[in-house]
């Protein structure tokens, strides 16, 4: 079995929803995952703002406009009464819950039940589409076995056994429809996967019933050299291995969710990436090995907050790097670069939550500075030890930006280099024309 995701575009308007009838209506099974139409769960995340800033008139506004809009896609998407009335109602049933819950207290369980509104609106709308055509397909809720654990990590035995159940139930059903997203958290209370969060709903599913194939339709055909949304003249990657695709996606590659890779590692996978309006184009493939090359393609994480201990020679006590990392640990903050000197350590997160108990903490171990508004730039290729040269182009590329942090030797596969946010573009840019200069 295949399971195919569908992101935001792929499902942004009543044309697009059509396109993906001939894609998912060939012979084979497979699970169809969904994302929230484009927009929607952006404009979900500002009426739970809204509502939390307690400002309803506003609020109540920004739902009503987002409920016209879902009637206008239903109006256009159905062209029989049963169906379209079906839509409507489902429509109704949705926008009724949150403004139910504006009579309540706000809490992040109720964001989180806002925010679920918009998958569960497409993945219905496609299913009512695909049974208007005659064509038979089945909806399993991805409230019945998405799950994550108290850690917010995927709670696989959870998730394999009732998803396996879910799926025993529709054994002869070619299309099976799910939500990507959505899920529930150790409480049982709706929770999600964190923006972005369908890929790693397909791969999680993939990995749970060991998929032959799991394939992420968006808007590209497939994953490309530097972000396109900054640069010009970018190239599809045809090929990467696993470790290349995660390390691209948890640097800020926006094609894929941070953690998507992971599932698929996990259980030796395939991921295709493939372009819903250009479905002849293979895409891109990832898979365990991919062939080294000296530059691969380029990401970038915004966001990222560099924090620096200052500590005359307690570098050279035991116990000093512990004590560091025992802060971050404590408050359950990941660290995503680390470079150390006699004196000093600096290292990068990308969670501000507890940013000001962590520096707290630290302050008995020395003086702490800490800088926002930083980038992490990543460059995937081939580092490995045996590299001829230390990658002259990247330094070349870089020589008119001040570079925060160098993380080099950590990986065989990338390279990482902090910069100010405010730089990034110009650096995209110049490690561009460098790294990949147009044939
Ligand atoms: P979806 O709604 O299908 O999940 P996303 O917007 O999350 O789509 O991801 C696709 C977008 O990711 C592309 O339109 C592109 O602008 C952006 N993107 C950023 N970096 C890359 C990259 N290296 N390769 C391809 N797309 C990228
Ligand atoms: N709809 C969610 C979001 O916009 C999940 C996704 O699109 O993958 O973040
Ligand atoms: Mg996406």
């Amino acid at each position: 079995m295949n399971v195919f995701k569908f992101g935001g575009t792929s499902v942004a308007s009543p044309e697009r929803f059509r396109v993906l009838i001939p894609l998912i209506s060939e012979d084979t099974q497979k699970i169809v995952v969904l994302s929230a139409m484009a927009g929607t769960t952006n404009a979900l995340e500002e009426i739970s703002r809204l509502f939390a800033m307690d400002e309803s008139e506003e609020a109540l506004a920004k739902t009503e406009a987002l409920r016209g809009e879902y009637h206008q896609v239903a109006d256009e998407l159905f062209s029989s009464l049963t169906w379209g009335e079906k839509a409507h109602d489902l429509t109704d049933e949705h926008f009724n819950y949150i403004t139910a819950l504006f009579s309540r207290e706000h809490s992040r369980h109720n964001e989180k039940r806002i925010l679920a509104r918009g998958e569960l609106l497409s993945s219905a709308f496609l299913h009512f589409l695909l049974s208007e055509q005659g064509i038979a397909s089945v909806l399993v809720p991805a409230l019945n076995f998405m799950r994550i654990d108290k850690d917010g990590q995927p709670d696989y035995f959870y998730i394999r056994e009732n998803l396996n159940r879910e799926l025993a139930a529709v054994r002869d059903e070619k299309i099976i429809i799910t939500q990507g997203f959505i899920c529930r958290n150790a409480y049982g209370e709706t929770d999600n996967l964190r923006r972005g969060g369908s890929d790693y709903s397909a791969t999680i599913i993939g990995a749970a019933i060991g998929a032959e194939e799991v394939q992420i339709w968006t808007d590209i055909s497939g994953l490309h050299n530097n972000d396109p949304r900054y640069v010009e003249n970018t190239r599809v990657v045809r090929q990467l291995s696993y470790d290349e695709a995660a390390e691209l996606a948890y640097f800020g590659a926006k094609i894929l969710h941070p953690s998507s890779i992971n599932p698929a590692r996990l259980k030796n996978i395939p991921v295709r990436l493939k372009n819903t309006m250009e479905p002849s184009d293979e895409g891109t493939l990832i898979v365990s090995g991919s062939t080294p090359e000296d530059y691969k393609a380029v990401a970038a994480k915004d966001a990222v907050i560099s924090v620096r201990i200052r500590s005359a020679g307690m570098l050279m006590a035991y116990g000093f790097m512990r004590r560091i990392f025992e802060a971050f640990e404590a408050f359950k903050t990941p660290i995503d670069m680390i470079t150390t000197s006699e004196v000093s350590v600096s290292l990068t997160i990308d969670d501000p939550t507890w940013l000001s108990e962590i520096v707290s903490t630290l302050g008995s171990i020395g003086t702490i500075e800490t800088e926002k508004d930083q980038t992490i730039i990543c460059i995937v290729g081939d580092f490995r030890p045996s590299r001829e040269g230390s990658a002259p182009e990247i330094f070349e590329a870089l020589n008119e930006i001040p570079v925060k942090m160098i993380s080099y030797g950590g990986s065989d596969n990338s390279m990482s280099i902090l910069i100010n946010t405010s730089d990034k573009v110009v650096a995209l840019r110049s490690l561009s024309s460098k790294l990949f200069p147009e044939e």
